[in-house]
């Protein structure tokens, strides 16, 4: 289960507002991706239901659970980041265990995770490399693996590929969205990419200043655009 519950959050740094008011329902098992232009607070609205920044103001469930107040470790969801943020001196392995070990988890569970998390990324056979000898797709991929053991309620994405060529960003779309089919867990997507949201949300939120202009299917937003910076932003015509 992984439903996500914004209600009235409001966010400022120092005195300036960044998310004047935004109430917001992720239903269970939804591909959701935040879409807008570079500085619009996607990132601080992910990090937000993370609980990496605490709010100004609202509330933020999880399944219905008030974690407002909740410490992120607690919130038992993964945060995917553009940068890798592997640890080099790490083999495969022991990247995507590290989750698991700084929990203590018994040496059977961790072996176990990480196998099913390779066997879902296709990393068998690359277990034992250290990162510097996978090319970046495939670094990425432990960037997940490492995300999926934990077993999160959700999984919230930021800009997962910007640092990647044309041709790999559009084969880790596939990727995602195909690890999405699999685990049918609710994922968080954040990109200023309208071809990455059109693609691959299930609904989009689309955000302008601190704002929601329009959250619908990519469908709705492209027929029934609730305004021109939408029409504008997506590409619709309006
Ligand atoms: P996006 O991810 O959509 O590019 P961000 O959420 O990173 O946008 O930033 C939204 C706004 O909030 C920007 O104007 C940014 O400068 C500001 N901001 C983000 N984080 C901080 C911070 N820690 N302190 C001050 N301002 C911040
Ligand atoms: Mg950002």
């Amino acid at each position: 289960m992984g439903s996500i519950t914004l209600k009235n959050v409001k966010k400022s740094f120092g005195g300036v507002t960044v998310i004047p008011d935004i109430s917001l329902d992720i239903e269970d098992g939804q591909f959701v991706v935040f879409v807008g232009p570079s500085g619009c607070g996607k990132s601080t609205l992910l990090r937000l239901i993370a609980g990496l920044e605490d709010v100004s103001d609202g509330m933020i469930a999880i399944d219905g659970e008030d974690m407002t107040k909740t410490a992120p470790a607690q919130r038992k969801l993964s945060m995917v980041f553009q940068s890798y943020a592997l640890y080099p001196h790490m083999s495969v392995r022991g990247n995507i265990a590290f989750p698991l070990k700084m929990e203590k988890a018994p040496k059977e569970k961790i072996d176990a995770a990480v196998n099913n998390a390779a066997s879902i990324l296709n990393l068998t056979d690359y277990l034992d490399r250290k990162p510097r000898q996978l090319s970046g797709g495939q670094r990425q991929r432990v960037a997940i693996g490492r995300a999926i053991v934990r077993q999160p309620k959700a999984f919230l994405f930021d800009e997962p590929l910007s640092n990647l060529d044309a041709a790999l960003r559009v084969a880790m779309r596939l990727e995602i969205s195909e690890l999405h089919n699999k685990l049918k867990t609710t994922m968080v997507y954040v990109t200023h990419d309208q071809v990455e949201a059109m693609t691959m949300a299930d609904k989009i939120v689309v955000l302008n200043a601190g704002r929601i202009e329009q959250y619908g299917s990519p469908l709705e937003l492209y027929q029934r655009p609730a305004n021109k910076f939408v029409a504008g932003f997506i590409g619709s015509p309006k």
